[in-house]
């Protein structure tokens, strides 16, 4: 048999060996890995194994990913897909390899794109906690509809089904319950984009609790200071650190002053 054959034959064969796996073949360079499991290696499970995650390809175009981008002075996690991969000076690569160093992303909210270093990027699905548990997923429940919430996901017009999963974004615990068609990356990358919606439409708070943190702990019958709490509450990821921590200690002591 000639080399070319047998690296066929141990091609096939690999990719075999992945699918049984439950494994995708196209995120995996083939030929590495039988190459390190077969030809250079002895074959043996551990050899496999090892061969199987250095020749896993990181990112493929299309890869839904987060990456961070500013956007008004803030830093804001945008999500959108993996277009091509470049070099450390901005060149594209001639072929496909295991480790590039930046990719460009195309954002789904912009219509710029971002280039960012491997290390800047991030899976999407990395962003979110997914809860299956159906008694978790339909806790109270609505009565109207049988104790079970629909999915929200906005694609069903005035009938949707009912849910099937909760996704929660793990740096905001923003949550969204959507049916098991819904819950892929677009769909969550747009529960993910709320962070930076709310962001823009609180960014006066934001910027005026930044230059003066003490305004969140203003008197209990002030108005402003009175709203600016109640916003605290509803998106507490969203207020600045300082000023985070002067509410905390303004609960504190009022809970104190109550409880007194
Ligand atoms: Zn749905």
């Amino acid at each position: 048999m000639s080399t070319n054959a047998s690296m066929a034959t141990l091609r096939r064969q690999v990719i075999e060996e992945l699918k049984n796996a439950r494994l995708d073949p196209a995120r995996y360079n083939v030929t590495g890995i039988a190459r390190d499991a077969y030809v250079t290696g002895n074959g043996s499970m551990e050899t496999w194994q090892a061969a199987v995650e250095k020749n896993l390809y990181p990112y493929l175009p299309g890869d839904v990913v987060r990456v961070v981008v500013e956007i008004n002075g803030f830093q804001e996690h945008m999500y959108g897909t993996v277009r091509d991969f470049r070099t450390a000076d901005n060149r594209m690569y001639r072929r496909r390899i295991l480790t590039p160093h930046s990719a460009y992303v195309e954002l789904f909210e912009r219509f710029s794109g971002a280039l960012r270093p491997l290390t800047e990027i991030t899976p999407e699905i990395h962003d979110f906690e997914i809860v299956t548990d159906h008694s978790e997923v339909h806790r109270d429940g609505p009565q109207h509809n049988y104790g079970l919430f629909t999915c929200r996901s906005g694609n069903h017009g005035p009938y949707p089904p009912p849910a099937h999963v909760l996704v929660i974004h793990k740096a905001s615990g923003e949550k969204r319950r959507l049916c098991d068609g819904c819950n892929a990356p677009e769909i969550r990358a747009n529960l993910g984009h709320e962070v930076w919606r709310y962001r823009q439409h609180s960014k006066d708070t934001i910027r005026r609790l930044i230059d003066n943190p003490q305004e969140i702990a203003g008197p209990i019958d002030d108005h402003e200071a009175r709203g600016m709490r109640d916003w605290a509450d509803v998106f507490p990821y969203l207020v600045p650190a300082e000023a985070a921590a002067i509410y905390t200690q303004w609960k504190e002591q009022h809970n104190v002053r109550v409880n007194a």
